[in-house]
């Protein structure tokens, strides 16, 4: 049998900076993802090597997070902020970068994992000049984005051109749930390699503090009704629905209901515009004196998981959605839109309620039904942590995606060695 070595392997995510503060402008699932998979597989023996654009100048190029595990950041256009929108032009320069870096550093990846289209792109690049392994993860899908914005950008046509040869050419898709496994295939048919492995999450980091400790850290009184977000601001987060379901609550006029609405970036980002949006509802529904805007949360953000009695995740689409795991690691049934990944992770009437999207009346019933029943909220909660505990650490993706790896990288000798002995005999 081979014996594969644990060569170097690279997480490229162009766009999203795994070591960059998570919550604000596009800094969200993608960045998380690509982190905690690195992490999880360097402590399972892979020497890990991440690589994104650089976007500040104050920024460090090399990141170091564990002895196999860092952060590289390459440079690939102005060295700021840009939308994911306007990088494409920017990508063969990233190319160049990721050559020069391997030339430089005296390695040569043999596998790539690539996340998100631009990075899929570059992958697809690469194994123009190397022998390369490209597995893919592609986090959001542009046919669906451009199904529901208002403004398609000119860059859309080529997003979706080199979305669907990427899904047809790299060695495995990873798909993230049965649901976004499905809406793959139908995108490129019988061809791609598809495979679920799912997100995760840290379960030593969310759901070890009790709902009454944390409200007393957060000075939240034991008696309210706390409904909470978690997110970037985003159109298609559909926060707007979760607000119009709140203000239909029949807990309204009471003053134990409390809103919280977290994430967003400081006053002047990117995602300052849905921010103002949504405080102007807010005010317009006359919901100013029970919603709070706590910002970008980082380490209190599994005290307020816990504090909550209910998180609600009303997206117009998600195709996982890291925040309804948390929750529930965190022991905090969860109200979702029924889409994308969600009814995978949610389990309906056990971890917690899928409603239809944007659909507010429905989003209002399904959270009254939970307020007004804290033993049911705690069996939903403890349930949820349950199926988490089972289903979405990241030791276990990282497990499967390690699986994988071995598998392709073993074939992948297997077949050079034929090649090989062929051209001696
Ligand atoms: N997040 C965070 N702080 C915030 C808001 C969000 O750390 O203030 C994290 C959240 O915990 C989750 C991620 O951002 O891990 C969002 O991922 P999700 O898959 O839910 O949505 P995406 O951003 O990918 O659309």
């Amino acid at each position: 049998m081979l014996t594969i070595e644990k060569n170097p392997i690279a997480l490229i995510s162009v766009d999203g900076d795994p070591s960059i503060e998570i919550g604000q402008e596009e800094a969200g699932g993608q960045n998380v993802y690509v982190r905690q998979v690195g992490l999880a597989l360097a402590k399972q023996g892979w020497c890990v090597d991440m690589l994104t654009r650089r976007s500040s100048a104050s920024q460090a190029a090399i990141v170091q997070h564990t002895p196999n595990c860092r952060t590289i950041r390459l440079p690939a256009g102005p060295t700021e902020f840009m939308n994911r929108d306007e990088l494409f032009d920017y990508m063969p320069e990233f190319v160049q970068a990721f050559l020069a870096f391997q030339k430089q550093e005296g390695l040569q990846y043999s596998l790539v994992h690539t996340n998100y289209w631009l990075s899929g792109w570059v992958g697809m690049e690469l194994k123009k000049h190397q022998a390369l392994i490209q597995v893919h993860t592609n986090h959001s899908s542009g046919a669906i984005k451009y199904s529901c914005v208002e403004n398609i950008p000119p860059i859309a046509s080529k997003r979706l051109a080199i979305e669907k040869a990427c899904l047809e050419t790299a060695a495995r898709v990873v798909a993230t749930s049965p649901q976004e496994q499905d809406y793959l295939r139908s995108l490129v048919s019988t061809k791609g390699q598809l495979e679920i492995v799912p997100c995760g999450t840290d379960i030593e980091r969310f759901g070890t503090i009790s709902r009454s400790t944390a409200r007393e850290v957060l000075e939240i009184s034991p008696e309210a009704k706390v409904v909470l977000y978690v997110g970037r601001f985003d159109r298609r987060k559909g926060i707007e629905t979760l607000v119009r379901a709140v203000a239909k609550s029949s807990l309204r006029g009471s003053s134990d209901l409390k809103l919280i609405i977290a994430g967003g970036s400081r006053p002047g980002g990117s995602d300052g515009m849905e921010r103002d949006r949504i405080e102007a509802i807010v005010a317009e529904l006359g919901l100013g004196d029970i919603t709070i805007f706590p910002g970008r949360l980082d380490d209190e953000l599994s005290i307020y998981y816990a504090a909550a009695d209910v998180c609600v995740v009303p997206s117009h689409y998600e195709p996982f959605g890291l925040v309804a795991i948390e929750a529930m690691a965190s022991r905090t049934p969860v109200v979702a839109s029924n889409v994308g990944g969600l009814p995978f992770t949610v389990v309906p009437e056990l971890t917690g309620i899928l409603v239809p999207p944007q659909d507010e009346t429905a989003f209002a019933i399904a959270i009254d039904r939970i307020l007004t029943n804290p033993s049911w909220r705690d069996g939903l909660g403890e349930v949820g942590r349950l199926r988490v505990e089972i289903a979405f650490t990241w030791d276990g993706v990282a497990s499967r995606l390690s699986n994988l790896y071995s598998n392709l990288l073993a074939q992948s000798a297997a077949l050079a060695s034929t090649r090989k002995d062929r051209a001696v005999a």
